[in-house]
């Protein structure tokens, strides 16, 4: 089993590296931001109760996406590993996280951040802006509060993965296959 969190603030490019990964590793791939789009899209209860929290762009409550990230790797109990993206975002999910894992004989083997900068980010995401639907992507006051939420819930996860030896941050600047280049570094050392 391997099992990793792909980390770093909004637009850092996660859910573009976890494609090449996920493909390479043969890991399942969840993403807490997709499966809120989907339930939206699909107008699911969830999916009603989520959706004013992205388009604000707050963090969702723990309680509504803890639960639903654990029923998401209940329902993969074959995988061969995980791919953690978008989640989590809070200690408190961290916790229940490792805690839920360890219940069912699992655990993080490493987190890693995409290091990309604050004007970088901005730019990569009003531009996916144009072309996606995301309202959240659209917006430079809902951008600001997604990077006000992440400082103030999401940067404190940094400390709680280094106090356990499983942080290693890379460099998120540059071309996409650049980057690509250096996760597959981190997670070869994995599993040699
Ligand atoms: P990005 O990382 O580009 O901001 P995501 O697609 O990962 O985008 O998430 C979009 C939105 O979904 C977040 O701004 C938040 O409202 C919600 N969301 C996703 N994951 C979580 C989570 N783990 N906890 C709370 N809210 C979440």
């Amino acid at each position: 089993m391997l099992n990793i969190i792909l980390f770093g603030k909004p637009g850092s490019g996660k859910g573009t590296q976890a494609e090449f990964i996920k493909e390479k590793y043969k890991l399942v791939h969840i993403s807490t931001g997709d499966l809120f789009r989907q339930n939206i899209k699909n107008k699911t209860d969830l999916g009603k109760l989520a959706q004013k929290f992205i388009n604000n762009g707050d963090l969702v409550p723990d309680n509504v996406t803890i639960g639903m990230l654990k029923a998401e790797v209940d329902s993969n109990y074959n995988a061969k590993g995980f791919l953690f993206d978008g989640f989590p975002r809070t200690v408190d999910q961290a916790i229940s996280l490792d805690n839920y894992l360890e219940k069912v004989k699992l655990k993080i083997d490493l987190t890693i951040s995409i290091d990309v900068k604050d004007d970088i980010l901005i730019e990569r995401i009003l531009k996916r802006g144009l072309t996606s639907e995301r309202k959240d992507d659209q917006d430079k006051i809902k951008i600001k509060n997604r990077f006000d939420e992440y400082n103030s819930k999401t940067a404190f996860l940094e400390e709680y993965y280094k106090n356990q030896n499983k942080f290693k941050i890379i460099d998120g600047f540059g071309n996409i296959d650049e980057v690509t280049e250096r996760l597959y570094i981190e997670i070869d050392k994995l599993i040699k």
